[in-house]
């Protein structure tokens, strides 16, 4: 039996950051919660809510937004729609009124400090991402759905699949890398042309393209906004933005007017060594400080890691000969089979397994599809990626202050370099004599998860996180 069924559309997502666990999930959840009551006939009657948060949620929820998230979900917005700028007069508006408007009917009154609750010493057993949401009826009666968000933006309702996914035929069901190499050989398909079978599964050719052109679209929209906005970072930890100087001082003047004009200035600057080393990590930063400053992401599995993918891929486009819809197409379909194949065998939640679980997981993602992208064979992309996550083994969570910035951003850099390493490795090695597998390597990181001190797990109650002396205000 088939663990889970996930198309291409469910590892990347279009979402806000800074957080696909802690700002994205919880969206959903207080999304679906308020649609439930609406679709119960209670919505008119309800009279207040509360929201209690749980473990990682409570402990790094403020850092990662998740009370805006809920928010925002609970006025029934969405957030691939909702206007970014927004974000901020809505937020106010709600505080200062004590006014909610349900699911963008129903108004009742709510208090930001009395009905959102952070139970920093409370976790319920099956997730450390919990939240419950009550809402109490003018009956007398009350509903209380709890939702546990699982990482990168995936949600389970207790008691339910969490699939709200129409399940399929799939031609080719795949648990595991072994799963996918026997479909690879038997049918001499490459790895993303065995996705594309699958996808064709849930929608058409033209459909699933389209839906790529968007996600990409959202990408390049992202890397690009990152290179070109100044000042700081929100938070209070005063991070000043760095990918706009980067960019300046790589390109000699910033007066390019849209991606493609840009795309070919970069292609301008050479393809030295230390001048690609430079753009792959300015791509990363963009898009991590887009990320940390509520912008519009690409969930690439996750929000925290969000800029690996689009760095390699943007390095792909501009220094290799990724600059088309079919490559650029192949590229995030290899990448999105990886990220589900450690997502079914392990997890993609920090707050389940550290860092290596966001980073690790993005890295093995992009260099796999890099080296599908560059020639490689279906064992070499299998290869790529187990190089690229066995030297993320063991890596730590934790952000200081609670936010996704530091380490977070630089660590999308590292992330984007290791993987275009990985690929390299594996593009000249001889992947029959390879000592280490990819499943291997997903559970082994699955195992290193468990044995994880909880401290390293999104808590941001030990690490960094304790060591460097910081004065957040309460925000
Ligand atoms: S340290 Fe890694 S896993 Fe933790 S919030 Fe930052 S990017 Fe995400």
């Amino acid at each position: 039996m088939q663990r889970e069924q996930i198309s291409v559309f469910d590892m990347f997502k279009i979402g806000i950051g800074p957080s696909s666990s802690h700002t994205l999930g919880p969206w959903r959840a207080a999304q679906q919660f308020a649609e439930g009551l609406e679709q119960q006939g209670v919505l008119l009657l309800v009279e207040q809510v509360k929201i209690l948060l749980y473990g990682s949620l409570a402990k790094t929820g403020r850092g990662h937004g998740t009370d805006i998230a809920i928010l925002l979900g609970l006025s029934g917005d969405d957030p691939v729609t909702f206007e970014v700028d927004q974000i901020v007069p809505k937020i106010a508006a709600i505080t200062n009124t004590h006014k909610l408007l349900l699911a963008g009917t129903q108004e009742i009154d709510f208090s930001v400090v009395d009905d959102l609750l952070f139970l920093f010493n409370e976790s319920l057993p099956f997730h450390p991402n919990a939240v419950t949401f009550q809402a109490f009826l003018n009956n007398g009666q009350a509903v209380s759905d709890t939702f546990y968000s699982i990482g990168g933006g995936f949600v389970v309702k207790e008691g339910g699949s969490g699939q709200t996914k129409q399940e399929v035929d799939l031609p080719f069901p795949i648990d595991t890398a072994a799963d996918l190499l026997h479909w690879c050989i038997k049918t001499g398909l490459k790895i993303s042309e065995v996705v594309m079978e699958n996808e064709l599964a849930w929608r058409t050719e033209q459909e699933t393209r389209q839906g790529v052109s968007n996600i990409f679209k959202a990408i390049k929209e992202c890397i690009y906004r990152g290179c070109h906005t100044t000042g700081q970072l929100p938070g209070g930890l005063n991070v000043a933005r760095r990918a706009f100087k980067l960019n300046s001082k790589l390109i000699g003047n910033n007066s390019y007017t849209s991606y493609e004009e840009w795309v070919a200035a970069i292609r301008q600057t050479g393809d030295g060594f230390k001048n690609i080393l430079d753009w792959v990590s300015c791509f990363a930063l963009a898009v991590n400080e887009e990320n940390a400053s509520f912008g519009r992401v690409v969930t690439a599995p996750t929000n925290g890691a969000a800029g690996v993918i689009p760095a390699v891929l943007q390095y792909y486009i501009a220094f290799c000969d990724g600059d088309s819809d079919q490559k650029i197409l192949q590229f995030l379909f290899t990448a999105s089979e990886i990220g589900s194949i450690f997502k079914k065998g392990a997890t993609i939640s920090a707050a389940m397994g550290g860092c290596q679980a966001e980073i690790g997981v993005s890295s093995a993602m992009a260099a796999a599809a890099l080296t599908e992208c560059m020639g490689g064979t279906q064992r070499q992309v299998l290869m790529a990626a187990e190089i690229a996550m066995e030297h993320h083994l063991g890596l730590t969570c934790d952000p200081i202050g609670g936010l996704v910035q530091i380490p977070c951003i630089e660590r999308n850099t590292m992330g984007a370099i290791k993987a275009i390493t990985a690929s390299q490795l594996a593009l000249q090695s001889n992947p029959e004599k390879a000592k280490v597998s990819l499943d291997a390597v997903v559970k082994t990181m699955w195992q290193t998860a468990l044995d994880m001190n909880s401290k390293y797990k999104e808590t941001s109650d030990g690490g960094l996180a304790i060591n460097i002396p910081i004065s957040l205000p309460e925000c």
